[in-house]
């Protein structure tokens, strides 16, 4: 068996093990990128305003800058410079349909927290966005 698998020589024990380990715990793509996600993000302790009743999971790795559209989690994936939040979501939910956009409920643009992430059309985005700035007048 072994020679088929490995040739002539005799494997090392780490070589019989790992194609074990590789069909018991199978990470998918989606699991390493949500992992590299996660290794950069911190829990906040909950408010009272929490969406879901779990605090924000902020990124602490890069970040889309200051000005408009600033102070959104970016990252690297591919050779692609993605936004952390809308990555994290079509992690857990799939493709984002044209047009529709992801709610930050909790106004906090480095958050990840998928309770706190709600998909909605531009137009409600843009609406909700206005009532937010009108709000902190
Ligand atoms: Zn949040």
């Amino acid at each position: 068996m072994f020679l088929s698998l490995f040739g002539r020589r005799k494997p090392k024990p780490s070589e019989t093990y790992s194609f074990v380990v590789t069909a018991v715990n199978p990470i998918t793509r989606r699991e390493r990128i949500l992992q590299r996600i996660e290794e950069k993000c911190i829990r906040l302790e909950v408010e009272e305003n929490s969406p879901g009743g779990v605090g924000c999971h902020v990124w602490t790795g890069g970040t889309s800058g200051r000005g408009k559209g600033g102070g959104y989690g970016r990252m690297s994936l591919d050779g692609r410079t993605v936004a952390v939040h809308i990555t994290s979501w079509i992690c857990h939910h799939g493709p984002i349909a044209p047009r529709w956009e992801l709610d930050h409920k909790c106004n906090n643009r480095l958050c990840r927290e998928d309770k706190h992430l709600e998909l909605v059309t531009r137009k409600v985005n843009n609406d909700r966005r206005l009532e937010r700035f009108a709000c902190r007048k």
